[in-house]
């Protein structure tokens, strides 16, 4: 297991039952695509969301139908349920009255004083939190003027403007995001604001596109600031099953050593050396890890030749030889096993490591 890199002290932010910023854990986001009205199907999702790892999930509420079914899909899920809200303050405070755990508005979208202070307020005596979501796309007219265009100190000073809205209100549960599809331009954004202020930054690059460039996107931009120790949940975005956005950002997260229940796979890329069917066994021992939570790492090599040697630090592996595999731990040979049961005592092994783990 690699180190856990330094992260950026932020002030501790509670959502739910979780603590966001503060400490060194970095929490996996990601979002519904159903309508939230549709109870059972959302519900379903987000069910199917925790199961691969997502620890916040958050929810559109275009409507009062959406806000009114959270108290119903609150109480049938087990990760805090963000509610995402688009200028309505009605919305907001039917979305706090129903049991949200934290709302997703931007104060200086809501209008007048009194329905800032509304939300405020009905936030304060929940104490929930609030996260202002700034987008390089819609940012404010002045800002825009001021700038001629989507600018990182343009995010920032947005973002200054809404926070400065709640802090007046002497609310200060505040979670920011300054998302941008422009990758730089997000990740200048990002570092700007976490020199500019202390709330915890939930990271994003928006629309980042579908599930293979979209990865490539979020992990070059994701990948710069936590890198940097910045940002304190993370939601990869991308025009596919949200399952997916979790999975990529678990995969992020165990590349940076932030991620201590997951297990991680080293595979080879094959050469002519090659003595198994490694591309679709490394594909099963993925899938399969994908469910093991103790940070074990489990090699895959297509042969013996360089295989356990170039897989030292795994904890675990096999490498292809004629006709059967060498199961290594740590570099060194264990025993042979047969080329038609090898995936299978690859398997039982990593369950007994995985078990040895938790009983440590
Ligand atoms: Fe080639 Fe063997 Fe290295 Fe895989 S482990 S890349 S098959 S030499």
């Amino acid at each position: 297991m690699s180190e856990i890199i330094h992260r950026s002290k932020t002030r501790p932010v509670k959502v739910g039952d979780i603590t966001i910023g503060g400490s060194n854990e970095l929490f996996i986001q990601s979002m519904a695509t159903t309508k939230t009205h549709d109870v059972e199907a959302t519900v379903a999702e987000i069910l199917r969301l925790e199961e691969a790892g997502c620890q916040v999930v958050r929810v559109a509420c275009p409507d009062e139908r959406a806000a009114y079914a959270i108290g119903e899909i609150k109480k049938r899920i087990n990760i805090p349920l963000v509610v995402d809200i688009h200028f309505d303050y009605k919305l907001a405070l039917i979305a706090i009255e129903q049991g949200a755990d934290k709302i997703r508005i931007n104060p200086g979208n809501i209008g007048r004083r009194e329905k800032v202070e509304a939300v405020v307020n009905a936030c304060k005596a929940k104490g929930i939190p609030i996260r202002i979501g700034v987008n390089a796309g819609s940012l404010e007219r002045k800002i825009l003027e001021k700038y001629g265009y989507p600018t990182a100190d343009g995010m920032v000073e947005s973002a200054l403007h809404h926070i400065k809205i709640l802090e007046d209100l002497d609310f200060h549960d505040i979670i920011v995001s300054l998302k941008a599809s422009d990758v730089q331009l997000a990740v200048e954004a990002y570092e700007k604001a976490s020199k500019a202020f202390d709330y915890p930054l939930h990271l994003g690059i928006t629309e980042s596109g579908t599930l293979f460039s979209g990865t490539v996107k979020s992990a070059a931009g994701l990948g710069a600031l936590l890198q940097k120790g910045i940002g304190n949940t993370l939601r990869v975005s991308l025009s596919a099953d949200p399952v997916e956005e979790v999975k990529v950002a678990r995969e992020m997260l165990k590349v940076f050593g932030l991620s201590s229940n997951a297990a991680t796979l080293i595979s080879c890329p094959t050469c002519g050396r090659i003595e198994i069917d490694l591309i679709s066994i490394a594909n099963e021992v993925e899938e399969y890890i994908s469910h093991i939570k103790a940070p074990l790492k489990v090699a895959v090599l297509g042969c013996a030749v360089n295989g356990p040697g170039e897989a030292r630090e795994a904890d675990i592996g096999i490498a292809g030889a004629r006709g059967e595999g060498l199961l290594f731990m740590h570099g060194k040979t264990v025993r042979k096993v047969p080329e038609d049961t090898m995936v299978e005592e690859l398997k039982i092994e990593i369950d007994k490591l995985a078990q040895e783990y938790f009983e440590k």
